[in-house]
């Protein structure tokens, strides 16, 4: 995939996703919190990125603000999000509506929460076609529903489109969720979380799934989830979140393999398969601060192991650690002007 980058950028050609510098605050009636700080990650068509992280990192106000749909008192303080060189940040309601849900989707947790309970699953989809192309005949719209149900293999899909959520199992449904988001073939998907709310072989399938509809179709996924045994089978590329900050980033299974930043070494460490039969699982003593006590310097400094002086006192920017891996750490010797800190 970097090499796909550095075509890319050699040619002059526009990523599908570029954020850049993204601050989201949130302006409670006790002061301003900032969620997330500066930002910035690329995606190319049909890549597949993880954003990573413990619950509170940021991540899905992130995924949410990609698609303008922060809930108020949450908004965009600075920092841009470019969708194939537009950004989505600065567009009137009225664009970001007819972007959303239509060349940008997205999965939720719990499919039971983005259903209708009380309408069938082909009326669901068909009013979801008619919403986007009000001049769609029924019977077009009706092939199109049946193609994508096909496509995330609902079997015997005629006779499942005049069936109700409650008559499939969780992994039905979760399929047919991902068929809605396929309805408008996005160039983007978002999912956050998607398989949490399932048990683990009905994960694997869904996320094979998304894995093959995003080659096939040609389509970029952000998988936005706080398992990193997931995010390492799914996605080519990997941003680790901690306290609305991307601390490392690079391939996934160089991350993986190689981590350099102490987080990501703790989040691979508290993995079930680093431990060996018996033993106790390692974790990340303490907690991720709260956004109105961020602490000063390097935000993970409270809880890192290998905790500087200077880690207290100055917020450390992204940089190369000992392989190609960005990371936020002091342990590494700053870069300045690197554009590949993006
Ligand atoms: Fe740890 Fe310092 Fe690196 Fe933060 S900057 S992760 S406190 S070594």
């Amino acid at each position: 995939m970097s090499s796909i980058r550095s075509y890319i950028r050699a040619n002059g050609m526009t990523s599908l996703l570029e954020v850049k510098d993204l601050v989201i605050k949130f302006a409670l009636r006790t002061g301003e919190v900032t969620a997330t700080n500066g930002v910035s990650f690329t995606l190319e068509k049909g890549e597949r990125l993880g954003l990573v992280g413990e619950s509170g990192a940021g991540k899905s106000v992130t995924g949410f603000s990609i698609i303008n749909l922060i809930s108020k008192p949450g908004y965009i303080a600075s920092g841009e999000v470019n969708f194939l060189g537009e950004d989505l940040a600065r567009v009137s309601d009225e664009r970001i509506r007819s972007i959303r849900g239509n060349r940008i989707s997205m999965i939720f947790q719990d499919p039971m929460m983005t259903l209708n309970p009380v309408l069938t699953i082909g009326t669901q989809m068909t009013e979801t076609l008619h919403q986007h192309n009000p001049q769609m005949s029924k019977a077009e719209a009706r092939a199109i529903a049946l193609d994508k149900l096909r496509k995330v293999y609902i079997p015997s899909p005629e006779k499942r489109l005049g069936q109700y959520p409650h008559e499939f199992s969780g992994g039905m449904r979760q399929r047919i969720i991902i068929a809605i988001a396929l309805l408008t073939d996005p160039e983007l998907i978002i999912a956050d979380e998607p398989t949490t709310a399932l048990d683990v072989t009905i994960q694997a399938e869904i996320m094979e799934l998304l894995m093959e509809l995003c080659e096939t179709e040609d389509m970029g996924l952000i998988l936005i989830t706080h398992d990193l045994a997931v995010v390492a089978q799914v996605t080519q590329n990997i941003a680790v979140m901690y306290a609305g900050s991307v601390v490392e980033k690079g391939p996934t299974a160089q991350v993986v393999a190689d981590p350099q930043h102490p987080y990501t070494q703790g989040l691979i460490a508290a993995l079930p398969q680093s431990s060996g039969h018996g033993e106790r699982l390692n974790q990340i003593p303490g907690m991720m601060p709260t956004l109105k006590n961020i602490p000063p310097g390097c935000s993970f400094n409270p809880r890192c192991p290998h905790v500087m002086e200077v880690c207290k006192q100055q917020v450390p920017s992204l940089r190369s650690g000992k392989n190609s891996n960005l990371a936020a750490c002091h342990l590494y010797p700053p870069e300045k002007d690197n554009p590949s800190a993006r």
